[in-house]
């Protein structure tokens, strides 16, 4: 009965398989030509100061408008953009597009940065600096405009070479964000090493504030850890009144989330809310 029971798994389950495995390698070939037809493009979440409320930053995040899917997040395809190498055109076009739109809505927000994240794979080459100084200069943005938004394990396998790479990104008045702070390895010494301006407290510390006490302390002493580094500090996924009023009573300064705005085109950006 076992066997039997197996072998109609194993019949049921192949067509399902092969469906999966060809709809993956289509996938491939739409994402390899998704840059080239246009069909990405950004929405920007502000980054408030959470005194004032005022916009100080906004960070681009990529969609993909897929012809037959629909409006694609980044999570159903920037894994297979990494694994395919992809994610260099696609950071590379998402850099130039950042750029551009910053120098629409810095009319509205003029001392604001945009943010960018940029893909471990990025890091390890050697023309990330001339890919975002084109980007900059081609656009007239002031470099001190500019984050570049960088993951704990992208920098965790940060060779000499990627160091010495985040030290002239920051000689050129770039800054440098480490994203998602505490998901990875949250170690001092790298904290020592890496040039960083800024950390962004991942978002599910922030959404347990309310219930966790562990998360609250993290919270604090993340935010308290970037004062004495003279760091910049984001709270990540504010949603609540109640994340709203914790991270303000634990003084951290910004923060980011749909509390505060929703990723939309960049001519929201400093916009007024109703
Ligand atoms: P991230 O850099 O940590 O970006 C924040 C993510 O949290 C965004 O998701 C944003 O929409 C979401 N978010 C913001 N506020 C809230 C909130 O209050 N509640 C909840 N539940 N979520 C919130 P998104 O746009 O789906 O992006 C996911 C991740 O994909 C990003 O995480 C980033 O790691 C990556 N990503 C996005 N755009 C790019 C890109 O252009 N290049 C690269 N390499 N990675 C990107
Ligand atoms: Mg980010
Ligand atoms: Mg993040
Ligand atoms: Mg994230």
């Amino acid at each position: 009965a076992a066997k039997a029971a197996g072998k109609s798994a194993y019949r049921t389950c192949t067509p399902a398989l092969r469906e999966s495995a060809v709809s993956r390698a289509e996938l491939i070939a739409d994402l390899r030509r998704a840059v080239d037809e246009d069909q990405l493009h950004l929405e920007f979440q502000p980054i408030v100061d959470l005194g004032t409320g005022a916009v100080r930053s906004a960070e681009a995040l990529v969609r993909w408008r897929h012809p037959r899917l629909g409006m694609l997040p980044p999570a159903k395809f920037l894994p297979l953009a990494e694994e395919t190498g992809l994610i260099l055109p696609i950071d590379r076009w998402v850099i130039h597009e950042a750029c551009r739109a910053a120098v629409t809505w810095r009319g509205r927000v003029p001392e604001a940065t945009v943010a960018v994240n940029i893909a471990a794979a990025h890091l390890r080459r050697p023309d990330l600096i001339a890919t975002v100084t084109a980007a900059t200069s081609a656009v007239g943005l002031a470099p001190r405009a500019l984050t570049l938004e960088l993951t704990e394990s992208a920098l965790i396998e940060g060779t000499e070479a990627v160091l010495e790479r985040l030290h002239q990104l920051r000689e050129l008045g770039i800054k440098i964000a480490i994203d998602d702070f505490g998901t990875g390895y949250s170690s001092l010494s790298y904290l020592h090493r890496i040039p960083a301006t800024e950390l962004k407290i991942d978002r599910s510390f922030v959404a347990r504030l309310g219930t966790d006490d562990r998360a609250y302390a993290t919270v604090q002493m993340v935010t308290r850890l970037a004062g004495a580094f003279d760091l910049a500090v984001v709270a990540e996924g504010v949603e609540t009144e109640r994340q709203h009023d914790a991270v303000t009573a634990i003084g951290c300064p910004r923060g980011q989330g749909y509390l505060y705005g929703r990723p939309d085109s960049p001519a929201t950006v400093g916009q007024n809310r109703a």
